[in-house]
């Protein structure tokens, strides 16, 4: 199916999760993961209207870089081993899994400007996924005072891959909670507006839940369906 077929179907599901929720559609940023894909595919993808392009490794990354360049808003939605911060750190225009002090540490030496960063959070409990422990959030995001290269958007999540719908909702709505506690605090450096939730599996409750970003792969990309 083409992209503008697949996207016209879920731009339908966030009109309706919106309608649901009270919510204005243009509040939700759609970002198409092309990490299983074709450089041709994402560059369809940017000609069918999209505009933000995320991977999760710096090697799929780079190679849609060299072809795509920067027009399209960069995201880094994958786990970021510290070493590898080089390559990708000023071809990007947001990480979104941010979760511990040496990549921080990394990111605040290596970057030429603020990175926008999102703190990605174990909403689930799922040993498999990355991301700080909720009760840990607010702590380390305290650390990040230091770091002026560091700007905290948001916060991140993943749900588990799950058929129970309402422990889906349950880590959104959890992630919400963590950033309403962080906007509390009202740091220079961590306005944490942003929610980066919701997959091709759980969009719509993201959308339910507050999310402003939904990182989006098999169903608005994918090349077999
Ligand atoms: C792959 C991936 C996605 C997209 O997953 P789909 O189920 O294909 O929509 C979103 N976020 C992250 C962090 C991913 O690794």
């Amino acid at each position: 199916m083409k992209v503008t077929d697949k996207m016209a179907v879920i731009q339908e599901e966030i009109d309706e999760a919106c309608r649901r929720s009270g919510r204005n559609p243009g509040e939700i940023e759609i970002i198409a993961v092309t990490k299983y894909v074709s450089v041709e595919r994402a560059k369809e993808a940017l000609s069918a209207g999209l505009k933000n392009l995320g991977e999760n490794r710096d090697d799929g990354l780079l190679e849609k870089w060299d072809a795509l360049g920067e027009g399209p808003i960069w995201h880094f939605i994958g786990s970021l081993q510290t070493r590898k911060v080089k390559n990708i750190i000023n071809k990007v225009q947001y990480i979104h899994s941010l979760d511990r002090l040496s990549l921080a540490k990394e990111i605040n030496k290596r970057a030429d400007k603020p990175m926008k960063c999102f703190v990605q959070v174990n909403t689930s409990g799922e040993e498999s996924k990355h991301g700080l422990d909720p009760e840990d959030v607010i702590n380390f995001v305290e650390q990040l005072m230091d770091f002026p290269n560091i700007s905290i958007v948001g916060l991140m999540t993943m749900a588990p891959f799950s058929e129970d719908r309402d422990e889906i909702r349950k880590c959104f709505a959890q992630l919400k909670d963590i950033q309403t506690a962080i906007k509390k605090l009202q740091l220079a450096n961590a306005p944490c507006e942003e929610l980066s939730m919701g997959m091709s599996n759980d969009f719509q409750i993201a959308i339910e839940e507050g999310a402003t970003f939904i990182r989006i792969g098999t169903s608005l990309v994918g090349e077999n369906s």
